[in-house]
């Protein structure tokens, strides 16, 4: 019988962009597929997103039964550049000059903005909301698949709804293998967690307040000269919702257990079980390396303690971490200062209570 979002008879095919010779091929069928109404998954620099054509509804259904996502968590629509933006939103007139600054430092690249939507976006992209979710990808396979189709593209993480994020072709296999008719593989992803999402709401000021919906690799420091932000989980007014579903409690989680330490003592072990811990820098006077004999210990930024690198190796150390057979996943705590707030905030989410 086939499993929820498989489809029977598909395989994946998976075509490699390393050299321009492969990327010129392999931008064209994806290209081909998407115009044929079908979804591909694409290297972006954050991580693997699944695309659909934004203003195709049947096809953006095809992307929410190949993830397995409710239909209430939306679809971030990502477009070649500013031009191409307000074919899908609305930017208003207060906020255009802010706007057009912040697309002017960050685009493309990994900030999304949520603003008003224009009704050529279908429902289903928005789950029905008044806003959409808008980007730019810099990758340039992503970018180049964006300028030949001509059209902006839907594309959420390429991974099933709540497991963990995928940064490598093999874990986009991993997670939609025969769910999909084709992968571009484009390599490691240069950013390796989702991208900044925010909100931003005019003020009598000449800065607007800029509210994080998601922290990403876009950070507080770098958006700070453009507004004020406000970093606060924030309810959508209508229903009480989370602003973005991204914000559900449970997100991003491994199928092992994982607990998140605010400080050394927190770590009581219990005798037989297996641990595996995920380190920060893997120093010694952090900590929690010496702590307990643990089964496997995992290193985002060995020594230097550097957050972008950290970032870039998260998921993916995640993902070994979850198959390495441990009974738990113990985490350190990471700073949140720069795209450490990106990383606490997902560890957060993948923790139990
Ligand atoms: P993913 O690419 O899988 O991380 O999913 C896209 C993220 O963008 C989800 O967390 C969505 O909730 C969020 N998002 C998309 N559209 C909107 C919107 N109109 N308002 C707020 N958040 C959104
Ligand atoms: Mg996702």
């Amino acid at each position: 019988m086939a499993v929820s979002g498989t489809r029977p008879g598909l395989q994946t095919q998976v075509l490699s962009a390393g050299t321009p010779e492969e990327t010129r091929t392999a931008v064209a069928a994806a290209v081909d597929i998407l115009r044929r109404g079908e979804v591909v998954a694409l290297p972006t620099e954050t991580v693997y997103g699944l695309a659909a054509d934004a203003l195709d509804a049947g096809a953006c259904a095809k992307v929410f039964e190949a993830k397995e996502r409710p239909r209430f968590d939306p679809l971030i629509v990502h477009v070649s550049g500013r031009e191409m933006l307000d074919e899908v939103a609305v930017v208003p007139a207060e906020l255009s000059a802010v706007i057009d600054r912040l697309a002017g430092e960050f685009w493309p690249g990994p900030l999304t903005f949520v603003l008003p939507r224009k009704l050529t976006v279908p429902d289903i992209v928005t789950a029905g909301l008044a806003t959409v979710a808008v980007r730019s990808s810099k990758h340039p396979v992503f970018k180049a698949v964006v300028k030949e189709l001509g059209r902006p593209l839907a594309a959420p993480s390429a991974n099933r709804f709540g497991s963990i994020s995928p940064t490598s072709a093999s874990a986009v296999m991993a997670e939609l293998s025969g769910r999909i008719p084709l992968l571009v593989d484009g390599g490691a992803c240069s950013e390796g967690v989702e991208s900044t999402i925010v909100r931003l709401e005019a003020t009598d000021r000449p800065k607007p307040l800029i509210h994080l919906l998601r922290p990403g690799p876009v950070t507080v420091e770098m958006l700070k000269k453009f507004g004020k932000v406000a970093t606060a989980p924030r309810l959508s007014p209508q229903d009480g919702q989370p602003e973005v579903p991204g914000q559900l409690p449970s997100h991003y989680a491994p199928r092992t257990p994982l607990r998140l330490l605010a400080k050394p003592e927190d770590f009581s072990p219990e005798p037989g079980k297996r641990y595996a811990l995920l380190s920060y820098r893997g120093l010694s006077k952090d900590g929690y390396v010496d702590l307990h004999d643990w089964d496997e210990v995992q290193v985002l930024s060995p020594g230097s303690g550097k957050l972008p690198e950290a970032a870039v190796r998260f998921f993916f150390v995640l993902r070994a971490l979850d198959a390495c057979g441990v009974d738990e996943i113990v985490s350190e705590p990471f700073p949140e200062r720069g795209v450490g707030l990106a990383i606490q905030d997902r560890l957060r989410r993948a923790a139990v209570e």
